[in-house]
Parts: structure tokens; C-alpha cells; sequence
């Protein structure tokens, strides 16, 4: 990518072919698919690029085995076809990115025989509904085979589990990579940058966007011939702004996940508790070196505060301690985040729970604007080409093929699964950070430690005895436009995830580096490491963790 002032001065003076407003899974799906049929696009994010829900999902790449009983036990049509969409689009997600997106087991415990048939037969129906896109067959597994693979489950009444397939991956690193490669296809995007008003030609279609930057709050303009709503949760207001006419679509669902430590699960297979008192599914996954426990699905706001609160955590971990060996309290929560579910209002639905998690492609009539509503990270490439299907109609006599389906997206090329030993090798790492980089970045690693050539001290871990190092956090500054403490260490390295502890301790030497690739002064650094440090005792303190 290009610094972020280069690329603001080049939006204002261009026009393109189509705008995407929104930088999340959506956002850079539609910003690549459009590139690459050849449309000059532009892209522009209000925070940082997959800064809300497309950071905080479950980092399933699934049909969703739950939206597939639900299709069954209510003779749904529109829940199956999403169910299928989803399992078709899962095995490209996995092949465009491999450093980012895997298999993985997972196991449902059964507590009679009957439970152990009826998940069988449901996880055979999932197979064949992924025909040739299946991973791998589901089976039945005898109660000693379960604890064998899963030696932490509670073997109490255990009469068996049902191990199934789907794809795992690093969702909010999926979408910083899209953005990465919708770049290096020539694409233009900054991140800060709000989308306030439209601006129309005499038909009353739009015709530019009015744009406040986030970090200096200036206004410049974009033009463009199509514009696309990307903002998820956000997308109804974008709508409003184009048309005031135009009825809400959307209700909106909080949802959260705890980070613990791995030891609880003692498994590479992650857990599926199917049917909670209240009739969710919730799951404890294997994730980059944590057990990940969500998730909670409750009607909420724009405006509340995403931060994580006791309840949401007693409710989880009473499910984790109910189903595996272990007696886990809040205080061994190490993060936690929320996110919020952007589902597209039905009628007939009474609560969030009950609303299809597929897409809509919106084309108002009136502006022209194009909205790409609801969804799943797993169909986002299928959400872009619709989209962009639609929005390419505005380019008169310019239509063109989606050449998105098993594109490889930068950092896939030339990776194995083993690529990480040659990085260790070559540069003289540990295996953890050799292994980091390469999940974090694929073959794209040797350009994070090229830096490091010039500049040995780069090799150093964040913190000491840390995985993470610093080039990472020059890598993420020059070439990926992070622009913050939380960009580093949420979204680029992810050390925020892994541990609110460790993040607040990385916070100082982050901001050294910031201060020295952007010329900041003492205060400027001091006031942003405080700031970010003071961000994460809010989390901290919300969660009702002592610290
Ligand atoms: C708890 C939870 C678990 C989930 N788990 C899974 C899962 O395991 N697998 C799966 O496939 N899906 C999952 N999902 C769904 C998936 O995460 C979402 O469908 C997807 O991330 C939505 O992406 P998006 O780009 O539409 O929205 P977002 O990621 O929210 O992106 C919208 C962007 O628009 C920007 N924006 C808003 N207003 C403006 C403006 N005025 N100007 C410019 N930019 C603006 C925002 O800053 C934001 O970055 C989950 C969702 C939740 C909440």
C-alpha cells in the first residue's frame, strides 16, 4: 500500500469508475473484485480497515451447521441455500489464502445414542450438500475415541461425539491481506476516512462523496461513477444519505468471544455445543495459541460501548467448565472482544437468533446507490461479485467477468505448510516467530524481515521473551497504513487478542516506533501510549477483571 497522505492526495484529484464505502470483509472483497474486472476503484474506511464486525467474528469459514438443522426442522429453503452458498464458497476462501484459512475438526458431544444418530445423519447431509467442496468425511466417534482426541472433554454421560469439517482462519488478517492485494492490483484506498455526504448530477443520481478525514478533519471529495455501501452494521445510515426515503433494513446483534488459555482444551479439534438452555450454539476453537469461546447473540445498538461485560462472561464460561474438565473464572479471561452482527430484518422474526445470515444486494432506484447488506465472512466473495454485478450496471456499456473465484490473494503464492522452517532457517529465528510470520503474512514474510537486513535491532521481540517482533510493526506502518498503537497491535500483529496483559505492555516500544516513522514529538507519544494503554484497562475494567 502507499502512505497514507500520497494516497489521500491522488483520491481528491481522480475520478473512478466505482467508490466502496466500508472496509470490512465486504468492503475489500467488492474493492478487489471490482479491481480486478478493470474498474479504477477507490476505497474508504471510517477507522481503520476491519476495524468492527469483520474483526470479531468466530474465524469460522463454515455453512453453519446450526443454519442447516434450522433449515430441516423448519422446512426452509432460504436457510439451506445459504447453508450451501456458504459450503461452496468455503473451499475457495481456504485456497486463495492458506497461510490465513485451514481445516478443522470439530466434535459435537452426544448424550445418548439417539443425540450420537441425529448428529450423524445431520453432519452426513453437510457433506453432501459440500459435494466435491467437502474437506473431509464427518464420523461417528466412540466415547474412548472422543477423550482420545479431546482428552479434556467431561466424560460423564458421554456416549460418543460427531467429529465434522469446516475452515478456520485469521479474519481480521483475511481482510487486511485483501486490502494489501486490491493495492497491488492498482487499487486506491485510505482508512480514517468518513463518508458524510453525497453529492448528485441533475438526474438525482450520485455523483460524489464528501469525505471527512478522520485524523485531520479536513473534507476533500471523490468521484466516482458507482458507489457501493459496504458499512455493514453502519449501512442503513449510508442509505439515508442517499435517499431519505428509503426504510431501515437492518437489526443489528452483539456478539462476543473470550480468549483463554489453551491448556483447557488439550486439542488441535475444537468443540461444538450444540443447543445452549437458550437455544444458541456456542464453540471453544484452537485459535493462533488460545482457546476462542463465543459466541453470545443479543439485540443491540450502534451506539453502545463494545466492550465485554461479566455477564457476557459467566454466561460462556459456564458452558466451557459445563462441558470439558475445568473450572475456568473470570480471571483467567487473557481478551475478549465484541462485535456486531449487521442481519437484514425479516418480518416474521422475533429475536436476532432467528434471522437468516445470508445477503442482500439493495439498488436504489432513486440514487443509484448500490448496498450490500448482511452476510458472512465466508460468502464474501460471492457478496462482491453480486455486488459488484450490480454496481457495474452504472458503467454504461462496461460490463465485465468476476475473476474473483480461487484467486490467490498476496502471501499465498509459492507458501506449503512448511514454508515457516525456511524462514527460521534463512533469518536464524525461533520456530514461534517463524511460524507467526509466516500465519500472519505467508511467503509475504521475507518482506517484513527484509527490513530487518537493514536494521538488525528489528528482529527483536516486542516484548521480551515474545513471539511478535518489531520489524512487524515497521512492516505494518509503511506498508499496510496502520496508523495507531490498536492498529499495530489489534489488527496488523494481533497481539491484543492474544492478551490484553502483553498488548498493554508492547504499547511503549509501538509507540517509539510510530513516533520515529512519523516524526512525532515526546508529547504526541506519550499522550497515544497512555491513551492506547488506558483503552485497554477500560476493557479490562468493563469485564469486571482485577487486575
Ligand atoms: C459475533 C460474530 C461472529 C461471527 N462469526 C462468523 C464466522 O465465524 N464466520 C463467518 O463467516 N461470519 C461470521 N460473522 C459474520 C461476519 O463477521 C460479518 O458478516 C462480516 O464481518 C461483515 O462484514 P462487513 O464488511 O459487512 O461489516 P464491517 O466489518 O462492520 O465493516 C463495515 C465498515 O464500514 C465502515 N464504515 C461505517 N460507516 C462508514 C462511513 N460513514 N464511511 C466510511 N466507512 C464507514 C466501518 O468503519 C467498518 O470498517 C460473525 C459476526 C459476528 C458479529
Amino acid at each position: 500500500m502507499r502512505s497514507r497522505s500520497d494516497a489521500r492526495q491522488t483520491i481528491g484529484e481522480r475520478a473512478y469508475d466505482v467508490c466502496i464505502i466500508g472496509g470490512g470483509a465486504t468492503g475489500t472483497g467488492c474493492a478487489l473484485d471490482a479491481q480486478l474486472r478493470g474498474f479504477s476503484t477507490v476505497l474508504l474506511d471510517a477507522g481503520d480497515f476491519c476495524s468492527h464486525t469483520s474483526a470479531a467474528s468466530t474465524k469460522l469459514v463454515h455453512g453453519g451447521a446450526r443454519y442447516l438443522q434450522e433449515a430441516i426442522a423448519d422446512l426452509d429453503y432460504g436457510q439451506y441455500r445459504m447453508v450451501r452458498k456458504a459450503l461452496h464458497e468455503r473451499i475457495h476462501m481456504l485456497r486463495s489464502a492458506p497461510f490465513l484459512a485451514h481445516p478443522l475438526e470439530l466434535l459435537v458431544p452426544c448424550f445418548s445414542w439417539w443425540e450420537l444418530v441425529y448428529f450423524t445423519v445431520g453432519m452426513k447431509a453437510y457433506d453432501w450438500i459440500a459435494g466435491s467442496a467437502s474437506l473431509f468425511p464427518s464420523k461417528m466417534l466412540t466415547k474412548a475415541e472422543s477423550l482420545r482426541r479431546m482428552p479434556s472433554l467431561r466424560s460423564e454421560k458421554l456416549a460418543g461425539t460427531v467429529s465434522f469439517a469446516d475452515g478456520q482462519f485469521d479474519d481480521v488478517r483475511f481482510g487486511i491481506t485483501l486490502a494489501q492485494t486490491f493495492a497491488q492490483q492498482g487499487g486506491e484506498l485510505i482508512n480514517y476516512a468518513k463518508a458524510v455526504a453525497f453529492g448528485k448530477d441533475s438526474h438525482g443520481l450520485l455523483a460524489l462523496l464528501e469525505v471527512e478525514d478522520q485524523l485531520t478533519h479536513e473534507r476533500f471529495e471523490i468521484r466516482a461513477k458507482a458507489f457501493v455501501n459496504c458499512t455493514g452494521p453502519f449501512a442503513d445510515h449510508i442509505r439515508l444519505m442517499a435517499n431519505p426515503a428509503l426504510p431501515q433494513r437492518l437489526r443489528i446483534s452483539k456478539g462476543v468471544h473470550l480468549l483463554l488459555p489453551l491448556e483447557a482444551l488439550q486439542s488441535d479439534s475444537a468443540l461444538l455445543v450444540p443447543k445452549t438452555e437458550d437455544g444458541r450454539v456456542i464453540f471453544a476453537i484452537p485459535w493462533l495459541g488460545r482457546l476462542l469461546v463465543g459466541t453470545t447473540d443479543d439485540e443491540a445498538q450502534l451506539t453502545d460501548d463494545m466492550v465485554v461485560t461479566p455477564a457476557e462472561i459467566k454466561y460462556l464460561l459456564k458452558y466451557v467448565n459445563q462441558y470439558l474438565n475445568v473450572n475456568l473464572t473470570p480471571q483467567d479471561v487473557l481478551s475478549a472482544f465484541a462485535g456486531l452482527r449487521p442481519l437484514v430484518k425479516s418480518k416474521d422474526a422475533v429475536s436476532t437468533k432467528e434471522l437468516i445470515r445470508d445477503h442482500e444486494v439493495e439498488v436504489d432506484d432513486v440514487s443509484g446507490l448500490v448496498s450490500v447488506l448482511g452476510g458472512k465472512w465466508t460468502t464474501y466473495r460471492a457478496m462482491a461479485e453480486d455486488g459488484i454485478n450490480h454496481a457495474q450496471k452504472a458503467l454504461a456499456g462496461r460490463q465485465a467477468a468476476c475473476r474473483t473465484l480461487d484467486f490467490l490473494l498476496t502471501g499465498a503464492q509459492g507458501y506449503s505448510p512448511d514454508y515457516w522452517k525456511q524462514l527460521a532457517r534463512n533469518f536464524s529465528l525461533s520456530s514461534e516467530t517463524a511460524q507467526h510470520l509466516a500465519e500472519k503474512f505467508g511467503t509475504d514474510a521475507i518482506k517484513v524481515l527484509k527490513l530487518a537486513e537493514r536494521d538488525p535491532q528489528l528482529l527483536q521481540p516486542l516484548v521480551e521473551n515474545g513471539t511478535p517482533i518489531r520489524a512487524e510493526v515497521v512492516y505494518a506502518l509503511r506498508e499496510e497504513m496502520a496508523q495507531t498503537i490498536n492498529d499495530v497491535l489489534l489488527r496488523r500483529i494481533g497481539v491484543q487478542f492474544h492478551s490484553w496483559t502483553e498488548a498493554a505492555q508492547s504499547a511503549p516500544i509501538v509507540g517509539e516506533l510510530l513516533a520515529r516513522e512519523f516524526c512525532w514529538d515526546d508529547a504526541q507519544t506519550r499522550e497515544s501510549i497512555t491513551a492506547y494503554q488506558a483503552s485497554i484497562q477500560h476493557l479490562i475494567f468493563s469485564a469486571g477483571i482485577e487486575t
